[in-house]
């Protein structure tokens, strides 16, 4: 594609640019269940509005956008009052929660290592059910993950399993409020127990239930503390662009303490520029995803984001049960907000997801790791709550067609020979030939179902499906000229 020889007219810009949304999900059907938090119509009206007026403005320097350090100091203290956090306690306004995660660790690391300049590689205690991002911020920042299976009926950590794999070189032990694949709260308090013994660090990651958790409490339902009211918890991540339905680019880290925080902040005059100081990862940022989280937590307030908490609370009731209620499916774990994963001995997952996809639902695939097995992960938002009496008859009758299915044609003749390779020794030959053989060659598109590939992926070792997975992505972005 080249740029066109002369702009084209307004109209005809947004058209094409409209038509390109064909294949996307429709995500204001409430059939989406993930990706989207979508609270209705009036929020999102809200969201747009202030995302407009503050679009251009740039929160790289506060003293030109004082406007900017404002909203971001208020919405770090609505969070902070909402979360009972004590005198001292900071925080930083970031893009979601993968950059609240990166900040919080580099913090922790770069306070650590001032106190124990002698160790050079400090480890961070996870458990299996963290999410990615802890594994990307310890890739980025030259961290040990020490890695801790979580029980395989309740997917929570066991604080004694976590306990045995600090050593003198750990830093931080990370815990769920709640995790992402299956919902389900870590015992935070034991956890933290730990940091504090050892004098070291320990981040809550309350991406998910940060905003969520303190109405559900409220609703009268049993949510152990996980926030700064836990004696060790040094730093915790809350997302707002979940259930606090901000626009997307909205997340808070928070911090204990304000030295914490300043361990994230960088400052540069060591070059030629203008005077850099930089709390975040981003350096220009627009204006635009602070101003819309700030409009819409004003907008919805207290008594409107309760009112949103209970519906979903019924809903999420109704879910469990109804899952239940398939003898097929398994919930995994006892989750106590609006996350679910669901597996089952019978039937394939992912076939079901596939199922699910013909009727217009988008639910999502988990892989397999280790004794875990394959799962469907739903996250319930506000748009799903008035569908999920027909998600629950479509989901039923998607594991009805998903058992009459065959399973993995693919696995059965490649997974064995797949297995007893290096993922090392591959070279990109290799990889094209297999992503070929999972119908993903070079320039086709996307299958319709998904269920062969994501079988292909759960047999291959961890290594593989990274470098699969790495490969893949590569074929999807390239230029189009
Ligand atoms: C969503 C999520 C993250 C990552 O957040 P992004 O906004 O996608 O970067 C981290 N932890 C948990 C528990 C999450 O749900």
């Amino acid at each position: 594609m080249k740029l066109p020889e002369r702009g084209l007219d307004e109209g005809e810009v947004f058209r094409e640019l409209d038509s390109y949304r064909e294949n996307d999900t429709n995500w204001r059907a409430g059939k989406t269940w993930g990706y989207v938090f979508d609270a209705g119509r009036d929020i999102e009206r809200v969201q747009k509005r202030a995302y407009e007026l503050f679009l251009s403005e740039n929160a790289l320097d506060p003293t030109v956008y004082p406007s900017l350090c404002r909203i971001e100091n208020e919405i770090v203290g609505m969070l902070l009052e909402h979360l009972d956090a004590p005198v001292g306690a900071a925080g930083t306004f970031t893009s979601g929660g993968t950059e609240s995660i990166l900040l919080a660790v580099k913090a922790t690391r770069d306070a650590f290592r001032a106190a124990h300049p002698e160790i050079e590689k400090p480890e961070v205690v996870l458990p299996e059910s963290a999410h990615a991002a802890f594994h990307k911020a310890a890739h980025y920042l030259d961290l040990k993950t020490a890695l801790v299976p979580v029980d395989p009926t309740t997917l929570a950590c066991d604080p004694a399993l976590a306990r045995s794999r600090v050593t003198p070189n750990t830093m931080l032990v990370v815990a769920s409020a709640p995790s992402y694949s299956a919902g389900v709260m870590d015992p935070i308090a034991a956890l933290a127990a730990i940091a504090l013994e050892r004098g070291i660090y320990c981040h809550v990651d309350a991406c998910m239930g940060g905003f969520l958790l303190p109405y559900f409490r409220r609703l009268g339902r049993e949510i152990p503390p996980f926030a700064f009211d836990v004696p060790g918890v040094t730093s915790l991540s809350v997302d707002l662009h979940k259930y606090a339905y901000a626009a997307k680019g909205a997340s808070l880290a928070l911090f204990r303490d304000s030295t914490l925080k300043s361990h994230a902040t960088f400052s540069c005059s060591s070059w030629l520029g203008y005077t850099m100081v930089n709390q975040a990862v981003q350096s220009t940022k627009s204006g635009g995803p602070m101003a819309a989280a700030w409009a819409v937590l004003r907008f919805v307030g207290d008594a409107g984001y309760e009112k949103i908490a209970r519906d979903l609370l019924e809903a999420a009731d109704a879910l469990r049960a109804g899952i239940g209620n398939i003898p097929e499916l398994r919930l995994l774990g006892d989750p106590r907000m609006t996350l679910f994963a669901c597996a089952s001995e019978s039937v394939s997952v992912f076939h079901v997801c596939d199922e699910m996809k013909q009727r217009g639902w988008y639910v999502q695939p988990q892989l397999p790791l280790g004794e875990h097995p394959a799962s469907i992960h739903l996250s319930l938002n506000p748009s799903n709550v008035p569908h999920v009496p027909q998600f629950l008859r479509d989901l039923a009758e998607s594991v009805a067609c998903a058992k009459e299915l065959p399973r993995g044609k693919t696995v059965q003749e490649f997974g064995p020979m797949l297995n007893a390779v290096d993922p090392d020794s591959f070279g990109p030959e290799m990889f094209s030939m297999l992503l070929g053989m999972a119908g993903l060659g070079s320039g086709a598109a996307l299958p319709e179902r998904m269920a062969d590939i994501n079988e292909l992926l759960s047999a291959l070792p961890v290594k593989l499906r990274e470098r699969l997975l790495t490969e893949f992505v590569g074929l999807l972005f390239r230029p189009a000229r």
